[in-house]
């Protein structure tokens, strides 16, 4: 039997694969909700999904994803526990990145799971998602460091398939990523962050 958390994604999932809120569904083959555990303490956040996930159905499930899945194994952390989605959740013609009135139409979804799951952890992959969470901030300052954001951490992290464009982001992105356990069991602290107008706005989303 499903839980009320399960039920309630399972509400977001249908309502997600059958939006026409903006233009993204005409050319997708596939709608990407998102996938993992209804009471994950970690959740990944993409840009929007690629060629392999629009024809599954599923997120991080192309090279991008072998390689968040290789990152995931090395630092003892199994898939099945996270939460993984994107802040679109149909994917851009041509990987293009996601236009502001596509993301707008998209983010009540995200919110929405936020709420339903309730991730102590949100780790923006990239700056798409990181100006969802952290607006304005650039990926190359904020990666690596937990930020106190309401009562959630946000660790930003390079995206994998920039990581898999330059071998010194991947260096980078492998370090990094050994924190993330650290943030989750406490050991490394959130660093508190000067709130700006346009990060309480944010803040209020999550
Ligand atoms: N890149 C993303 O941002 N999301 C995916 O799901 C796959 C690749």
């Amino acid at each position: 039997m499903k839980s009320k958390k399960e039920e309630l994604l399972a509400q977001i999932d249908r309502a997600v694969k059958t939006c026409h809120g903006c233009r993204l569904w005409r050319t997708a083959t596939h709608a990407v909700p998102g996938e993992g555990s209804s009471s994950a303490t970690i959740m990944f956040v993409g840009e929007g999904p690629g060629y392999h996930e629009d024809k599954l159905g599923r997120p991080f499930v192309g090279r991008a994803g072998g390689l968040l899945d290789r990152l995931l194994l090395r630092n003892e952390i199994r898939r099945e526990e996270v939460f993984i989605t994107n802040v679109v959740k149909h994917r851009p013609p041509d990987n293009r990145a996601p236009m502001k009135d596509e993301v707008r139409a998209c983010l009540p979804f995200l919110i929405q799971q936020i709420k339903v799951i309730n991730p102590k952890v949100i780790v923006p992959l990239g700056r798409s998602a990181l100006d969802i969470f952290l607006k304005d901030k650039l990926i190359g300052e904020m990666h690596g460091r937990g930020f106190k954001v309401g009562n959630r951490i946000v660790f930003p992290l390079y995206h994998p398939a920039a990581a898999l464009r330059s071998p010194a982001v991947l260096r980078i992105l492998e370090h990094d990523f050994r924190s993330l356990p650290k943030i989750v069991r406490g050991e490394l602290l959130p660093v508190e962050i000067e709130v700006t107008n346009g990060d309480k706005n944010q803040m209020k989303l999550i």
